[in-house]
Formats: C-alpha cells, structure tokens, sequence
C-alpha cells in the first residue's frame, strides 16, 4: 500500500514520469496539473545544455475521472541553446507517451475515442459529452487514430471470393443539398466492407483493383452488381474472369421505378395532373409498391379498390402485376426454372398490349437476363453488412467539415471493415 499522498496522486494520474503540481477543482471539468520530472535536456545538435525558458501549459482532453470529465494541463518547459553559433535555438519539451505532437487529447484517451467510435460505432456527440469537450476533437482524434491504424493494418483485405459493387449516398452538403456519392467494395460473402471510393464512376473502383495483386484478383470468382452497367464494366476491364450476378434488390427496384413511371403517366393522362392528396393513384403509391405479402387482405383490397378508381385501362394494374412477377423470379430455387421464367417475362412483357413502362422492363430483364439468373447458382447478393447501413445513417445526420470523403471512408472501415484492433496499441499518428 502507498502511504505517500504524493506517489498515491501520481499512480491515480497513471502517465509516465510526471510530478504532480496542482488541482483545478472551479470548473465542471477537474484539471490535473503536471510537470515532467527530470534533469535538464541537452541541445539536440551541439549537446550543449539546454538553459530554461520558462513553462507554457498545454491543456489536454484526458478520460474522465471518478466520474468528472477530466483535462490534463500539461506545464511544458521550454528550452533554448545556449550556444551563439548552433541554429537549434528554442524548444519546447514533447512526450509522445503524454499526447501525440499537435494533439489536444492525451493519447490514452485518443486510442479509447477511436475505439469507441470506430469499433463500436459510438456516437461522437456523446464521447464529446463524456469528456466535456467539442465534437471536433474528439472526431478530428478519431480519423487521426483511425486513419494510422488503417494504413498499419496491411493485411486487411483478404482473399475474396464475391466482390460487390454498390454506390451509397453518404452526404448531403451545402445550401442545396448536393448529394455526396461513393462507391462501396465489399465482400459479399463475409459481409466486410473491403473500401469505399470516391464518387460514383467506374474509374476509382478501376483503380482500387488496379492496386491489388495478381492473385487477389485471379481468386475473384463473383461479382454483384446494380443494373447500371457502370458497376459491370469495371468487372468487364479488370476482371473479366468473374461471372456477374444482378443484385436482387435491384432488380426488384427497376421493376418499381418502371410501376412508378407508369402510375405517373395514367395519373397525368387520366386527371391532366400531377398526384394530389385526394387522387386514388397518388393514395395508392406507397401500397403498390410493396411486396405482396406485406400487405394485408384489407391493405389489398383498398389498392384493387383505388385501381378501380384511377385506372381505367387497367396500366398500372398490369405494371403491378409486371413488378410482382418480376419478384417470384426469387421464388425458384432451381437455375432451370429461373431461366424459363426469365424467359418468359421478356417474351410476355413485350406483348403489344402491355403498357409501355412493362415493355420497358422486359427490354430491361433481357439485356441482364443471363446476371439475374446467375443469382440461381451463386446466391450472392449486395446486401451491404447491416453495420454499414447503420453506419451510413448515423453519418447521413452528421454535417462533415473539410476533408468529409476521407471522414467517412475512415469511419465505416473502422465500423464495417473488421480493422485488427490490436495493432492500435502500437501505431503512431
Ligand atoms: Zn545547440
């Protein structure tokens, strides 16, 4: 047991060789004051030493303390060389073990922020809370911490199997709103955010594969892609190998989007305008476009009812039924009978009787014919990890200052992309 008061202080305080000068007790947040014990340094270059140049205090963010959120304030001396001729001149003293040169966290604290936020997808707002400080240091520690222990962690991306490309909208910034696109790359099959890149064209995911190696890319067997065609011709140039497979999900909202394009136009024809409240299609929007079976019997018969309404020639009816059939592709488990039914949607949807927004998708569900049914061997899918979904909503709320890209990417690879958290203990920022 430790009967000195002062030793006792300076294992409560737990940093290394520091005496312990005072306690700031008149504000919310306690402030411990320190020295670094010690001798006298000596100049770095002519090994003169050092003459003293007074004490500046540096006032560090610390964990919180029996309950209080804490600052460390950190008396730094300051040093000059006495020698005429040496150019060193002035400096202050710097301990990498106390907090990171520049930083206004201690380092134990910044590892413990950028776990807390990177690994268990805390909230910055709270940590800020917790320690008393702004949300910047804390986030600003977090990318910082976050951003060395990425680039440590080389061995990160694995052997693939199925790679998904899939874009995410993960801002929206400005006056008006401006919609931030990335590209997310992930590891279908594990469900492991591999990277995320700018914007939402084919050429920075091109790069990205261009930087892996020969037999990374050679043990890509699968690709899941939108119906875009952006997504397929980065599998087509860089690997040409990998059979593709059309996201489900997509597919399903094409076949939405073209059952939308159609209700709007039957609405304009019918009524001469745009949905309103009170018009049966615009009541209808939301019923027919969910999946049959989430409706209930009365939930389905008010849409048929609604149809009857603002319907007179049965288009929307028809696109509907186009979109449900469209869905029971994923109803066949065997690849045969997927490739029947696939068949048989571009031959029936291209009836001339067929509204133009059903001919439309069956045009659609030919062109991708052989990725839809692929899914009926291989049954990978794009479905991002639900920890990237949270995630993207959690940033979606958060107004990202300079450098916002690189924010993001470095939280959802700390949240999504399964980083080795031991190496944090030993990266340097
Ligand atoms: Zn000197």
């Amino acid at each position: 047991m430790i009967v000195d008061r002062t030793r006792a202080l300076e294992v409560l305080i737990g940093l290394p060789d520091v005496e312990f000068v005072g306690l700031d007790d008149s504000g919310t947040v306690l402030r411990i004051v320190i020295e670094r014990q010690g001798v006298r340094p000596s100049c770095r270059s002519c090994g003169t030493l050092a003459l003293g140049k007074g004490r500046r205090d540096v006032e560090l963010v610390d964990l919180p303390a029996f309950g209080r959120p804490t600052a460390i304030v950190f008396r730094k001396h300051r040093w000059m060389c006495p020698t005429a001729s040496c150019r060193v001149g002035s400096w202050t003293a710097q301990d990498p073990r106390i907090a990171a040169p520049r930083a206004v966290m201690t380092d134990r604290c910044a590892r413990w922020c950028t776990r807390e936020v990177g690994e268990y997808g805390r909230p910055v707002s709270d940590l800020a809370k917790v320690l008393g400080c702004d949300w910047h240091t804390v986030n600003d520690t977090v990318i910082r911490y976050g951003e060395a222990l990425l680039d440590a962690d080389t061995d990160r991306v694995g052997a693939t199997r199925a790679l998904g490309l899939d874009e995410t909208l993960f801002a929206r910034v400005g006056r008006y709103r401006q919609q931030c696109w990335s590209t997310q790359i992930v590891d279908v099959e594990h469900g492991v955010l591999l990277d995320i890149v700018e914007g939402r064209s084919a050429q920075e995911p091109c790069r990205w594969l261009a930087n892996r190696e020969a037999a990374w890319l050679a043990g890509v067997a699968y690709g899941t892609i939108d119906l875009t065609g952006v997504y397929r011709s980065v599998f087509d140039t860089m690997l040409p190998g990998a059979i593709l497979i059309a996201d489900p999900f997509h597919v399903v909202r094409v076949a939405n989007r073209y059952l939308d394009e159609c209700r709007r136009r039957v609405q304009n024809q019918t009524v001469g305008h745009r949905g309103r409240k009170s018009d049966p299609l615009y009541r209808a929007r939301r019923r027919l476009t969910m999946a049959r079976e989430r409706l209930s019997e009365s939930q389905h018969e008010r849409m048929l009812g609604l149809l009857r309404a603002g319907d007179p020639h049965q288009e929307v009816w028809f696109a509907w039924n186009a979109k449900e059939v469209v869905r029971q592709t994923y109803d066949h488990v065997d690849h045969a009978l997927a490739v029947e039914w696939v068949d048989a949607i571009e031959r029936d949807f291209a009836d001339r009787e067929m509204p133009i927004e059903v001919r439309k998708l069956g045009r659609t569900i030919g062109r991708w014919k052989q990725q839809i049914v692929a899914w009926h061997r291989a049954r990978f899918t794009n479905a991002p990890t639900e920890a990237i979904n949270n995630l993207v909503k959690r940033v979606k709320r958060v107004a990202f200052g300079f450098r916002r890209f690189q924010n993001y990417r470095v939280r959802a690879l700390l949240y999504a992309g399964r980083p080795n958290w031991h190496l944090l203990a030993d990266i340097t920022p």
